[in-house]
């Protein structure tokens, strides 16, 4: 028998339990922040991106009347056909463009969901995906998830906030695959017009690149009708993944339902990786929503309405306690410049919800670039929002002092 050295059968160092890119992953900065927040009383909070309607009753009625009816089983992959028909149609009518709803549709479990497919389905390791920021936490995660690489384009309030064309080719490489879109965006309620669009197309085909189109706020827009979709532009549905749900406009936050529209081959794998890690979405969601696009319009509109009204509120209100807001265009966040406080955006934050029980984001949860600026959510009622920007006047001044 061979002498076997005592260290050579020491044990191997220990294998890192965690994978190393999910170990490396930043804890989203919104909830770390909410934890604060959830331990505090009397809390006025324009935090948290979530309307502050309950689901129309429509909605809730179809929900008890599905589950009452016992329909409790999966559904198909994809999601119930009648649903699929309803999404197609609502989608043709409001954005002008065409899905056949039995292989252009998928049915998800929120927006969440079809965004991790999507990008999981057509990022291979090293691929490119450029964004604009500041922008919804989960984009560069998602990305890097997917063994991609976020790539950031700065947008800046004196363009309001809109993705500047030229920027974007800027940031193009041999490695880019997608271009990631949300407007009206999350963190600045940004929207860009007909001609950026157009251009961001022409960009989009010149570099033969996949476009992403987040539009969960896409019926949130204040000063004109529904944005139209990228994917209506000539050449631009068989690039384009329309991603969409219930959660904003339709205050179905809590039901975690939305859809992807999209060329035959990307739903295509998209459904795969679902059917695998997801299966479908939970039924009573389903019908719930199939309710929605038939029977709860008016009240979507009637919320529109109402955060039309806070919003224009809110952003005089941010003015005149001297922090300068640009009037966004959509969604339901303002996003104010607080440089001349001389503060971070963090420490506006942190002492903000110390001293006057307000809850805001500071900027930077949403990029390096949201840096000089907080985030105020006005999905919350007028009286919550005349009182906690009172306080943040005050705050200010006290600031001056
Ligand atoms: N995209 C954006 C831009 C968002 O703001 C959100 C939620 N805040 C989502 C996607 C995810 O929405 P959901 O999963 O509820 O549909």
């Amino acid at each position: 028998m061979k002498n076997i050295k005592k260290d050579s059968i020491s044990p191997p160092d220990p294998r890192p339990r965690l994978a190393e890119h999910i170990a490396k992953l930043p804890k989203s900065g919104i909830r770390d922040f909410f934890e604060l927040v959830n331990q505090m009383d009397d809390v006025i909070s324009l935090g948290v991106g979530e309307p502050d309607f309950v689901t129309p009753w429509t909605i809730r009625e179809n929900a008890i009347y599905s589950l009452d009816s016992g329909r409790t089983s999966y559904t198909s992959n994809l999601g119930l056909l009648s649903l699929r028909k309803a999404v197609c149609s609502y989608v043709a009518e409001n954005y002008d463009v065409q899905y056949n709803p039995v292989n252009e549709c998928i049915i998800t479990v929120g927006v969440s969901e079809a965004l991790d497919l999507v990008i999981r389905a057509i990022t291979d390791p090293g691929d490119e995906i450029i964004y604009h920021e500041p922008c919804y936490v989960s984009y560069a995660p998602e990305i890097k998830m997917a063994l991609g690489v976020p790539v950031p384009v700065d947008t800046c309030e004196k363009n309001g906030f809109a993705l500047d064309p030229a920027d974007l080719e800027k940031a193009i490489t041999p490695k880019t695959k997608a271009i990631l879109l949300n407007f009206p965006c999350n963190p600045t309620g940004a929207v860009i017009d007909m001609e950026q669009m157009k251009a961001i197309a022409q960009t989009a085909i010149k570099h033969d690149l996949i476009v992403l189109a987040d539009l969960i706020y896409s019926e949130l827009i204040y000063d004109s009708n529904i944005l139209p979709a990228i994917s209506s532009l000539p050449g631009m549905k068989e690039r384009t993944v329309f991603l969409h749900g219930f959660s904003k406009a339709f205050a179905m936050t809590g039901f975690r339902i939305g859809y992807a529209c999209g060329p035959r081959d990307i739903i295509d794998a998209m459904m795969k990786i679902h059917q695998y890690s997801m299966l479908c979405a939970p039924i009573t969601a389903q019908e719930a929503a199939e309710e929605a696009l038939k029977n709860a319009l008016c009240d979507r509109d009637v919320m529109c309405r109402e955060y039309r009204a806070r919003r224009n509120v809110i952003v005089k209100r941010f003015n005149d306690a001297g922090l300068p807001c640009v009037m966004p265009h959509g969604a339901f966040y303002v996003f104010p410049n607080i440089t001349s406080t001389g503060l971070s955006s963090m420490e506006f934050a942190t002492q903000l919800i110390h001293k006057k029980k307000v809850a805001v984001v500071p900027g930077t949860a949403f990029g390096a670039c949201g840096e000089g600026y907080i985030r105020a959510c006005y999905a919350t009622s007028m009286e919550g929002i005349n009182e906690a920007t009172a306080r943040i006047r005050e705050f200010v001044e006290e600031l001056k002092k």
